[in-house]
């Protein structure tokens, strides 16, 4: 106390040493007392920014393949070509974890965190599809009001910011407000997205995108928004995504290429 004493009859600067000292021995102690549990494993760590432990990281960025069957979506056939889909890995713990905190609890630093991780390992790939510009899944409308933001341009932004890629965020439009897919078979996949989406009056005519998910399952969506976009003459050049089940999505050809 009397060093804290004499420390606050001292200059400006001073007293702010002493202030940052108080509070950083306050914060060793609140660590000490309370320390932070991991969102995945609810094992008790250091706290850190983004409430995950160094070890649920360190997994997370391990899981490199993104591919588990590929053998029927890798072909083109005169009714689709096959775009390539870019991820950070499969949908397995601890990432499918992470995500799920992301999307629907609302933790956007932590996806944010995941999209930098993903852009950081996947950027020259996202180059080399010569891309003009990069297109978030749109939400409807009652979707975006109840979860209060679009994970698909969180993702967006970030992978934006890292590539210089500008947003196409007015390409397409979702017009249905369509079921969870979460429990859904391949073709009700399908089903429930027909026609959800619609075409914009854009500015990206002409231009090649990259569509841009959470997360990549069977690739209805993207193949769905690629159809949309490409009949409005945006050629679709490849899916980005946190996680995807596949390496390549089929986009159902259209007149327009
Ligand atoms: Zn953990």
């Amino acid at each position: 106390m009397c060093a804290l004493k004499r420390n606050l009859n001292q200059s400006p600067n001073s007293q702010a040493s002493a202030v940052k000292a108080l509070w950083d021995f306050a914060s060793a102690i609140s660590e000490l007392l309370y320390p932070a549990l991991c969102i995945v494993c609810e094992r008790r760590y250091a706290s850190g920014q983004y409430s995950i432990c160094p070890f649920c990281w360190k997994l997370t960025l391990r899981n490199r393949s993104s591919s588990k069957d590929t053998s029927d979506s890798a072909e083109d056939s005169d009714l689709s070509r096959q775009i390539p889909a870019i991820s950070l890995g499969a949908y397995e713990s601890p990432l499918a974890d992470i995500l799920q905190k992301f999307k629907y609890e609302g933790f956007i630093a932590l996806g944010e965190r995941l999209s930098l991780a993903m852009v950081h390992l996947r950027k020259e790939r996202i180059l080399s599809l010569k891309a003009d510009a990069i297109l978030p899944i749109p939400l409807h409308i009652s979707g975006l009001k109840s979860r209060g933001f679009n994970q698909a341009r969180v993702i967006s932004d970030i992978v934006s910011m890292a590539t210089g890629l500008p947003v196409a965020g007015n390409v397409v439009e979702k017009v249905v407000k369509t079921r969870n897919q979460a429990k859904l078979s391949a073709p009700q996949r399908q089903h429930n997205l027909a026609g959800a989406f619609v075409a914009t009056e854009s500015e990206w005519t002409g231009k090649r995108v990259i569509v841009i998910d959470d997360v990549i399952t069977t690739g209805a969506t993207i193949a769905e928004v690629g159809k949309t976009a490409e009949e409005a003459g945006v050629e679709v050049v490849g899916a980005v995504a946190l996680s995807s089940a596949i390496e390549f999505c089929s986009i159902p050809v259209s007149a327009e290429f």
